[in-house]
């Protein structure tokens, strides 16, 4: 509107608006009293907009067009002046309606018509086959011919010229009122937009805090304290997202605790791909600014003092067209992080060093976990594979270690999600392979040099060089070629005979029993 590009409807949008604001005041009044100031404010804000809803709700009709040029959007009633105009207009339209029947009966012509287009304004149309008489006098001293086309021919009057005129003058008219009176009603509006600014402003920030209300009411979720302290005592704390997911699929979040006290302010998480590290680093994050926007949080309770910044380096992205590789992307944050954090900051790393050779990677792990200890002194949690770092746990008095547990049951691997003191002495990572569904000739293959490599003393080159000479190479270790590929088992054989669209559903599930009982007690 102060562009002057509202139309009729953005006024009935401000309308409704500081309507279902006044609504909203009158219900934050009922609210009992010792609630929140921010409420109080806000119930202050959304009233006493009351004259300028009656003002445009008498004002508007119920239907409105888009641009106020099309007129017809002020409701009757509202001026007099409009309405005596409006009035001309259609008593004007009523008398060529009744100038039509008149035409009909005096000429005894049924398909005479009065109509209307852009070009010729308001005619007489009547079927060329009987329009002949019309050019002859004496009818052609009243019927002006304007027009003759394939089956029609078109004339008018000095009658009907006279009323056209009448309502097209009455038509300009009422719509240059409209717009009149449009202007004046944008420019209520618009002498009012500081306050329904903050009457949106408290709407927007309303709708926040009952947003968070609603979350915490049925996600069980608590209101943190937060402090000038250095704290960050989370307990049973959960990851709002992939919780949700979670119950989607049936299956329920596993609350962990964390405590970044100041004795233990560095966590050096541990654990299995898949234990759920990242989870854990970014769900702590999550609460922290939850809590720091005044939210609640998914946590049975949770004390933070105030962090400052917040920094995080998680996942693997390269930035190719700012000539940045994968690694140099996450050395990059690497370093934001280490000079920038302070001692109030959290930080969560969720790995580092992964992109280069091992043992650079892990000797930068190693120097930052150090670096973070020593003169960061950030509340951190930095997860990572490299299990050498958790020696550093005897060496730096705050650095606590943690890992998430997991079960090994029949050769799998089973996931329990509760991160507990302790550190991890491997990482799974070919069972988590076999997840992910890596064929089985590669499996057995990284099984082989895992072995190799955990039997060995030596390290470095000399080691990889000694592997490749003592391990059989991939290819001569691949169990299956073509020629010795075996036999098809019985139910193999079964199946590859089906011919699935040949069958019923009833045959399909006697198929699968029968299937299933030749695969006997396995
Ligand atoms: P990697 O080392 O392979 O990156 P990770 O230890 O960081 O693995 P996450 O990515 O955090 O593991 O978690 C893997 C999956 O485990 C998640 O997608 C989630 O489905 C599940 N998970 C993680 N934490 C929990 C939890 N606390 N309760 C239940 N499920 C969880």
């Amino acid at each position: 509107l102060a562009l002057q590009r509202g139309g009729p409807r953005d006024l009935a949008a401000v309308r409704d608006g500081l309507a279902r604001a006044g609504e909203l005041a009158a219900a934050l009044a009922r609210v009992p009293a010792g609630q929140p100031p921010v409420l109080a404010q806000a119930a202050t804000t959304l009233a006493g907009h009351d004259d300028l809803v009656g003002l445009l709700g008498g004002a508007l009709r119920a239907e409105l067009p888009l641009g106020a040029r099309e007129g017809e959007f002020i409701a009757d009633g509202h001026s007099a002046e409009l309405d005596g105009a409006r009035q001309d207009r259609d008593g004007g339209r009523r008398l060529i309606v009744e100038l039509e029947q008149r035409y009909r009966g005096q000429l005894g012509l049924e398909g005479l018509k009065i109509r209307h287009n852009q070009v010729l304004g308001y005619h007489i149309e009547l079927p060329a086959r009987r329009a002949e008489r019309l050019l002859q006098p004496p009818l052609s001293a009243t019927f002006i011919h304007r027009q003759t086309m394939a089956s029609a021919m078109r004339f008018t009057t000095l009658e009907l010229a006279e009323l056209e005129r009448r309502v097209a003058g009455a038509g300009e008219r009422a719509l240059a009122l409209e717009l009149r009176l449009f202007a004046e009603l944008a420019a209520a509006v618009l002498t009012r937009s500081a306050a329904i600014g903050r009457a949106a402003e408290a709407l927007a920030l309303l709708d926040v805090l009952a947003s968070h209300a609603e979350l915490a009411a049925a996600l069980d979720w608590c209101r943190p304290v937060v402090d000038d302290s250095l704290e960050f005592r989370v307990c049973a704390g959960r990851h709002p997202v992939v919780e949700a997911a979670l119950k989607t699929r049936g299956s329920g979040f596993i609350a962990n605790d964390c405590d970044l006290s100041r004795e233990r302010r560095l966590w050096l998480v541990t654990g299995p791909n898949m234990a759920g590290k990242s989870t854990f680093l970014r769900q702590n994050a999550l609460i922290a600014i939850l809590a720091q926007i005044g939210g609640f949080v998914p946590a049975r309770s949770a004390t933070l003092g105030a962090v400052d910044r917040l920094f995080s380096r998680v996942g693997a992205a390269d930035d190719l067209a700012s000539g940045r590789s994968t690694f140099m992307v996450e050395m990059v944050e690497t370093a934001a992080i280490l000079n920038n954090a302070g001692p109030r900051s959290l930080v969560i790393l969720d790995e580092i060093g992964r992109g280069t050779a091992t043992y650079d990677g892990l000797a930068i792990a190693w120097a930052t976990l150090e670096h973070l200890h020593e003169v960061t002194q950030a509340r951190a949690l930095f997860a990572t594979h490299y299990h050498e770092l958790t020696a550093l746990s005897g060496k730096l008095a705050a650095l606590a270690n943690r890992t998430v547990r997991v079960k090994e049951w029949q050769g799998e691997v089973v996931f329990l999600h509760e991160v507990v003191p302790g550190a991890a002495d491997r990482s799974y990572g070919i069972q988590v392979a076999r997840l992910a569904g890596l064929p089985a000739a590669v499996l057995a293959r990284a099984e082989a040099v895992l072995a190799a490599l955990e039997g060995q003393e030596t390290s470095g080159a000399a080691l990889a060089q000694k592997l490749a000479e003592d391990l059989p190479l991939f290819g001569a270790a691949r169990p299956r070629t073509a020629a010795a590929r075996p036999a098809p088992s019985a139910v193999e054989a079964a199946l590859a005979a089906l011919h699935p669209d040949d069958l019923t559903p009833k045959q399909a599930l006697e198929i699968l029993y029968r299937l299933r009982s030749q695969l006997g007690g396995r």
